[in-house]
């Protein structure tokens, strides 16, 4: 018998390999089992004397409890964030810049943790929270602390000025990246802030205030009140506020613009998104492929920029449906902290409801449905992958905001009929376009009435570039330079 053979015959192999546990394992985070709100520098026990638990989506794990802000929690914030920007605001702007580099760092260094945090609070995949939100919201801090001393030469001639107060309301689908876009350009211009965290998922904002006093934030430069819708309307009705940055649905984003009216509070609005990814003939369609899958199904399709309608030229129609379809099939949905899943668990019950809600109004108007066989964990709340094909205009599917990981599948022939279907739509946040000729994408850039276009790409976020919607989408650009004006005023 020869040597390997041999040895064969004596060991025998093992049933289960040993793993040792992931970097981005559940063990490197530990949430205190209360948390307060965040004013002046403290953790402080709210007024309201009113907690609720924030759960993991994905297994209906209890995480931590956390403070309800009332009235006047939130008048305490913004007097909090007032007293402070008397000397923020006069702060020499390089030493704001020092700061604002401080908490870059931090960020990087506590990345594994807090992207555990995000997937665990928020039910995003570990590889989208470790590769996409964490670098994104450290490189956010790092390119306003660049800023903070060059105000002068970005508006040359204009003398900018801080706001104030601003008051900062964020959605529950990228926490703490929109809560770096938020805060870092404020912190920046000379502002201070009272922010908001959604309300199902307010822990990487609570670490987040940890991160302020690890970086010597001065006390009520960043004040966080967590709690519910309640909360957010408290903060938008308080008479100290200058500013409001808001990102969440055109129908919370009207009710705000309502209160403001008449008030001297300015005002940006990042809102729903219906977009359009239109693929011609001409394009690379494996390519096109991997960029539809990226622009519905990260993040579950909680994603306001979400490539949810996909515009197909019709002489490619059918081969593109059967490559995504197969495509599709190799998405693995499941836990979030396995780095292999593709697909997490949806944000909350509510969201679910809502996008099964929505799916099953594309049946009975009669789209067809596919969605790739997989077995969903039992616990949590999940939906497959879905995409419908014949799907008409007029369909609720076509027309609203799913917020999920379902795509609607439309043709078209010319160039002006994708135009035309693209841009009917109240919303106007993004599109996509897929082709082999640069003419065609800047000539369809120009016709697209959308704040962001991406060509033969999708879902591509830097600093330096601006975002932001037109129509129900809202207004105001965050991000780049033109994210800084929003937080100044000028001579
Ligand atoms: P909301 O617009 O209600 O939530 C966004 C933020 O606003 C949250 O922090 C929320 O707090 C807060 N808020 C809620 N009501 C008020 C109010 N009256 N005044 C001030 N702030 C308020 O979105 P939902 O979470 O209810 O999601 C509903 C739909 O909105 C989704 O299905 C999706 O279509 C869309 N959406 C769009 C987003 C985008 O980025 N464009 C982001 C999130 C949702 P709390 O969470 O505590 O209620």
């Amino acid at each position: 018998m020869g040597a390997v053979e041999k040895q064969r015959a004596e060991v025998a192999a093992p049933a289960a390999w040993d793993y040792a546990p992931a970097p981005e394992s559940r063990e490197i985070v530990s949430f205190e089992r209360r948390y307060g709100l965040f004013i002046g520098g403290e953790q402080v026990t709210p007024r309201s004397r009113s907690w609720f638990t924030t759960i993991s989506p994905s297994t209906e794990e209890p995480l931590a409890e956390v403070a309800r802000g009332g009235q006047k929690d939130v008048a305490l914030a913004v007097d909090a964030a007032r007293e402070a920007f008397r000397t923020w605001s006069r702060r020499k702007p390089s030493e704001r810049a020092k700061v604002l580099f401080r908490i870059a760092r931090i960020l990087q260094e506590r990345a594994r943790e807090l992207a555990v945090a995000e997937s665990l609070d928020g039910g995003k995949p570990i590889k989208e929270s470790r590769d996409v939100d964490l670098p994104l919201a450290a490189a956010h801090f790092f390119y306003y602390a660049g800023w903070a001393d060059k105000l002068e030469y970005a508006f040359p001639g204009r003398r900018p000025r801080p706001l104030g107060v601003a008051a900062q309301i964020v959605p529950w689908n990228f926490p703490l990246l929109m809560l770096a876009w938020k805060i870092a350009p404020a912190l920046a211009c000379g502002n201070t802030v009272v922010l908001k965290p959604a309300e199902t998922t307010p822990l990487t904002a609570m670490l987040f205030a940890d991160v302020c006093r690890q970086a010597e934030v001065p006390p009520g430069v960043v004040n966080i009140v967590t709690g519910d819708g309640s909360t957010g309307a408290y903060l938008v009705r308080e008479k100290g506020i200058d500013k409001v940055a808001f990102t969440g649905s055109t129908e919370v984003g009207k009710a705000i613009q309502r209160e403001l009216a008449g008030r001297d509070v300015s005002l940006t609005l990042e809102l729903g998104g219906k977009a359009a990814n239109i693929v011609f003939d001409d394009c690379a369609l494996d390519q096109a492929v991997e960029g539809i899958v990226n622009g519905i199904y990260f993040n579950q399709g909680h994603v306001c920029c979400a490539g949810s309608r996909l515009l197909v030229q019709e002489s490619i129609h059918d081969q593109l449906v059967r490559k995504l379809k197969r495509r599709m099939s190799t998405l693995r949905v499941g836990d979030p902290l396995d780095k292999n899943t593709d697909v997490g668990a949806i944000n909350s019950n509510a969201q679910l409801e809502r996008i099964a809600e929505l799916v099953q109004s594309g049946v009975d108007e009669g789209a067809e449905l596919y969605q790739p066989p997989c077995r969903l964990p039992e616990k949590g709340w999940w939906f497959p992958p879905t995409v419908f094909t014949n799907v008409a205009q007029s369909y609720r599917v076509a027309q609203e905001e799913i917020f999920g990981p379902v795509l609607s599948v439309l043709t078209f022939r010319t160039p002006d009929e994708a135009v035309e279907k693209a841009n009917n739509t109240p919303y106007g946040l993004s599109a996509g376009v897929w082709t082999e000729k640069g003419s065609r994408i800047l000539s369809l850039a120009q016709r697209l009435r959308a704040g962001v276009i991406w060509a033969n790409t999708y879902n591509r976020f830097d600093p330096a570039s601006p975002f932001g919607g037109y129509k129900e989408s809202g207004f105001g650009r965050e991000g780049g330079l033109h994210g800084l004006g929003p937080y100044l005023e000028f001579e």
